[in-house]
């Protein structure tokens, strides 16, 4: 096998029909190519999605969730006739599988992040396969995921796994729209050499909430840390089995440099900062010339919002472009009273800086 640790994501047009019923031939092949990677020794987390069309086809819904309280009965709903059917599944190859559902504020700082990541640790130390969905249901409107491919993305991150694969309905992405007739799908693309978002638009699909866009953003992100992610078309017989067996299917975007696991925790906290710092021209080019170099207040030029030690805060230059996030070593007050003096203590030691390439 070609990985030994991975996220699965099922998109919700992967696993419902045209009308959004669950396709239960589908899901059946889906959960056999798992249980028989899972029997090999992988470790596989699951993001799953679909809870709402599901709950949306029990009422026998027709028209489009517009409501965010239309959403939260059908997430309710919904989730449990499709952990009903994963687990059935599940429990007729011997495996159990544990539900978690997530909301954005599970990971708003270090220690909920740490508390969720123990939490996927116990359930695969265990051989159970973590199936995870946004808790739709409760989840703020207005504080959620973007989408499933994002959450997918962060547990690829925190638990450190080796590669995403994103299971959606079309074969990967295109060099020209997927129904351009020259449209030719890219096995390999290397971010800091192909730019993808040149050639894809920012429709979403029918059903979920996602899109190529979004697929390929998170794809990027991880790239840059360390994780290969597959596009492929997961209403194909076998896809998960092909990727595995390192066959050239869908998209694959490479892996680049591994990174540590805090460096990998702030590459994923975007919007959890709680103040910034401004830094010189001279500092900025220290950062990014040298991956070893910590933040020292002799290069910052301003301070703004109220921060603690460990607080995240992001590094932006004089222009406001933003460089970067790290943990602050001592709080705003302190940061301010030695901006701008040399010898002094570093605000954000190197190991706790994380810089955006
Ligand atoms: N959490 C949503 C659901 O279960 C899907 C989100 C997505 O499509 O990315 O219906």
């Amino acid at each position: 096998m070609r990985y030994k640790k991975i996220v699965i994501k099922i998109g919700t047009s992967v696993i419902t029909d045209e009308n959004g019923y669950l396709d239960l031939p589908r899901i059946k092949n889906i959960v056999e190519q798992i249980a028989q990677i899972r029997k090999e020794g992988v470790d596989v987390i699951v993001v799953l999605s679909g809870a709402v069309t599901a709950g949306k086809t029990l009422f026998q819904e027709a028209k489009p969730v517009t409501s965010p309280k239309e959403k939260q009965l059908y997430a309710s709903v919904g989730q449990i006739s499709l952990m009903n059917y994963f687990s059935k599944q599940f429990f007729d190859k011997k495996i159990t599988i544990g539900q978690i559902l997530a909301t954005k504020e599970d990971f708003r700082d270090r220690k909920h992040y740490l508390n969720m990541r123990s939490c996927f640790e116990a359930l695969l130390g265990k051989e159970v396969i973590p199936v995870v969905n946004e808790n739709d249901a409760i989840s703020f409107h207005g504080a959620t995921f973007t989408d499933n491919d994002e959450l997918a993305g962060l547990i690829a991150s925190m638990l450190n796994c080796d590669a995403l694969i994103v299971l959606t309905d079309v074969d990967g992405v295109c060099d020209k729209h997927p129904k351009h007739k020259d449209a030719k799908c890219l096995t390999k693309v290397d971010p800091k050499e192909t730019n993808v978002f040149d050639f894809i638009t920012s429709e979403k699909s029918s059903c979920g909430t996602g899109g190529m866009f979004s697929k390929c953003k998170i794809a990027t992100r991880l790239s840059a840390i360390g994780i290969g992610t597959h596009i492929v078309n997961g209403t194909k017989e076998n896809i998960i089995s092909s990727v595995m067996e390192g066959k050239l299917v869908g998209t694959e975007f490479v892996a680049q440099k591994n990174i540590s696991s805090m460096k990998r925790w702030l590459a994923n906290s975007q919007g959890h900062e709680v103040g910034s710092v401004f830094i010189n021209e001279g500092a900025k080019e220290k950062l990014l010339t040298n991956g070893s170099v910590s933040l020292l207040p002799v290069g910052i030029i301003s301070v703004e919002g109220e921060f603690e030690k460990g607080d995240i805060i992001a590094i932006k230059t004089e222009y406001n472009q933003v460089l970067g996030r790290g943990v602050a070593q001592y709080n705003s007050s302190k940061a301010g009273a030695l901006m701008g003096k040399k010898g002094e203590k570093p605000l954000v030691r190197c190991d706790y800086l994380f810089i955006i390439e």
